[in-house]
């Protein structure tokens, strides 16, 4: 090998991007696989209004576990189902499980649930809006309930179609968050362009704040912009103490991070809520 590198360097790169692609060849049977096996499961991670430190929403995150290879990250098999087309299939899952959990939180709170699309799930607009409308209501979820997270590369390229259906689901009352957002390229101006109700900042600038000033100066830049714009801002990737309480003097109303809670199953999600609500009317009794 050593010596294979020493003659042509790319006798190395070869061999690992062949693997690379051996493994997306085989992540992409499996996938087949996971999701007609029901493999593929919904987490969900909880948003805390940083004001009350009470959970207000939850953001939908896909988890599969392959009994073989164990835990495959959504970073991994996402851009793969994008490429095979399996994001339409898996998309129209998450949305329905997602919007059925969060119909069943609303006895015991006002939750709203986050839900993840990716940009090639608009290709197909009026199909997927009507999938929308659909899920909503054989859900009975109330549609403000429901928050679409897009990423800026929806942005590129957008047609007549996309517009008329971010206005149509706007006016139903379905929320839209910009993902990710100081991670793109693109120019700002379509802050205004789009009906963007919620920003959230990307975990990469929250994580460096502690030990960058300039990414102090960046959030808190961010969050001045958005209050302009009318836009609520969620902070991504919480992990202390002293990235949140910089947030909530700087006026950021919601976050998520390993501080308060990792993605959990619905399960768990549900007893958290239960709790919340509990500990709420021991407090009003007592
Ligand atoms: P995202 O939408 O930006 O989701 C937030 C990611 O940050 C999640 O990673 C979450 O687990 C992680 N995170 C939250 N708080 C913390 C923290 O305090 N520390 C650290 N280190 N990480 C934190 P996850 O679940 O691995 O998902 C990665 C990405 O995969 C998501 O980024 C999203 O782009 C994509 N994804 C996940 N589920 C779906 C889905 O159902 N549909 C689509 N289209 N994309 C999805
Ligand atoms: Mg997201
Ligand atoms: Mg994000
Ligand atoms: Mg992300």
């Amino acid at each position: 090998r050593v010596k294979d590198m020493g003659r042509n360097g790319f006798g190395f790169y070869d061999s690992s991007m062949n693997s690379n692609v051996q493994r997306n060849l085989m992540l992409n049977m499996r996938l087949h696989q996971a999701i007609q096996q029901g493999d593929i499961e919904i987490y969900y991670q909880p948003i805390l209004d940083l004001q009350s430190r009470k959970i207000v929403a939850a953001e939908a995150l896909m988890r599969w576990f392959d009994p073989e290879l164990g835990f495959i990250s959504p970073e991994d098999f996402i851009p793969l189902a994008e490429k095979n087309g399996l994001i339409h299939k898996l998309g129209d899952m998450v949305l329905l499980e997602a919007c059925t959990q969060a119909a069943s939180w609303q006895s015991i709170s006002p939750i709203t649930v986050a839900v993840n699309f990716s940009s090639v799930q608009f290709r197909y607009c009026e199909q997927l809006q009507e999938t929308i409308v659909d899920v909503l209501l054989k859900t009975g979820l109330p549609a403000n309930q429901l928050d679409m997270e897009v990423t800026e590369s929806l942005l590129i390229d957008q047609g007549h179609s996309l517009m008329k259906m971010l206005a149509y689901l706007k006016q139903l009352g379905v929320g839209l968050s910009i993902d990710d957002f100081g991670t793109g390229y693109s120019a700002l101006s379509y802050l205004q362009k789009f009906p963007f109700s919620k920003l959230k900042i990307d975990r990469a600038f929250i994580n460096k704040m502690a030990t960058s000033s300039s990414d102090e100066s960046l959030v808190s830049a961010i969050l001045a912009m958005a209050k302009s714009l009318g836009l609520k801002v969620v902070a991504e990737g919480i992990e202390t103490e002293q990235q949140a309480r910089f947030l909530q003097q700087h006026n950021c109303e919601f976050g998520q991070g390993y501080l308060f809670s990792k993605p959990i199953p619905a399960k768990e999600f549900m007893a958290l809520l239960q709790r919340e609500r509990d500990r709420k009317r021991l407090l009003l009794t007592s």
